[in-house]
């Protein structure tokens, strides 16, 4: 079972995955090793030195950064998520290709299908089974970095989020077999709850 966690910055998706493997773990009695939470950018050891680049190196042309991206889910999916998922075992991941197609193909003003074409060719095709969004209005985004819960650096506007929110509840629109959207501006323990709904059906099969 291979799920992905999407959302814009600080909608709280790690402490959600977090959550999440603890269930796993805890009510549905899976063995550590079985369940793989992992990240992008930054899943491998190549992934987290291009994490440093994009995130905290100097600017980065946008065709180059997208590329860069491909490159780390390329080398993600190769080395750590299809033998898990061929091994038998669950992949969380937060955030994966949906992530690019949204900040560089909207945000950056890319073409979104060019760049999930990208996104489809680093990967040989490898979709999740469910992608979770946890949807947060840009205002949110704005208060919790202004209350100090977002501690990486963030260098975009209101304006960026809102487009990048528009194309993740676009392609959730588009594809409801795939999409769960949850309410992410709530408490986290109500966000586990739906997180945890959306995918009883998948854990139960
Ligand atoms: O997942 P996390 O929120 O830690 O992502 C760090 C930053 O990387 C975010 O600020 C996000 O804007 C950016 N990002 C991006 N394109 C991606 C993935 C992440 O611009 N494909």
């Amino acid at each position: 079972l291979f799920v992905t966690v999407e959302g814009g910055d600080s909608a709280g998706k790690s402490t959600q995955l977090r959550l999440l493997r603890e269930h796993l773990l805890g009510s549905r009695g899976l063995a550590p090793d079985q369940v793989l939470t992992t990240r992008e950018p930054g899943g491998t050891a190549l992934g987290a030195q291009l994490r440093e680049l994009i995130l905290h190196g100097d600017h980065v042309d946008p065709r180059a950064e997208a590329l860069l991206y491909a490159a780390d889910r390329a080398h993600h999916v190769a080395t750590l998520v299809r033998p898990h998922l061929e091994a038998g075992g669950v992949v969380l991941s937060d955030r994966y290709l949906d992530s690019s197609v949204a900040y560089q193909g909207v945000g950056r003003a890319l073409d979104p299908e060019q760049v999930a074409a990208l996104s489809l060719w680093a990967t040989g095709g490898l979709l999740p089974h469910r992608t979770l969004l946890l949807d947060i209005p840009p205002e949110t985004i704005s208060r919790r970095r202004e209350a100090g819960s977002l501690d990486r650096l963030e260098r975009e506007g209101e304006v960026f989020h809102a487009a990048v929110r528009e194309q993740f509840l676009a392609m959730a629109a588009a594809d409801p077999g795939r999409w769960r959207v949850i309410d992410g501006s709530r408490s986290r323990e109500d966000v586990h709850a739906d997180v945890v709904a959306a995918l009883a059906a998948d854990l139960d099969a």
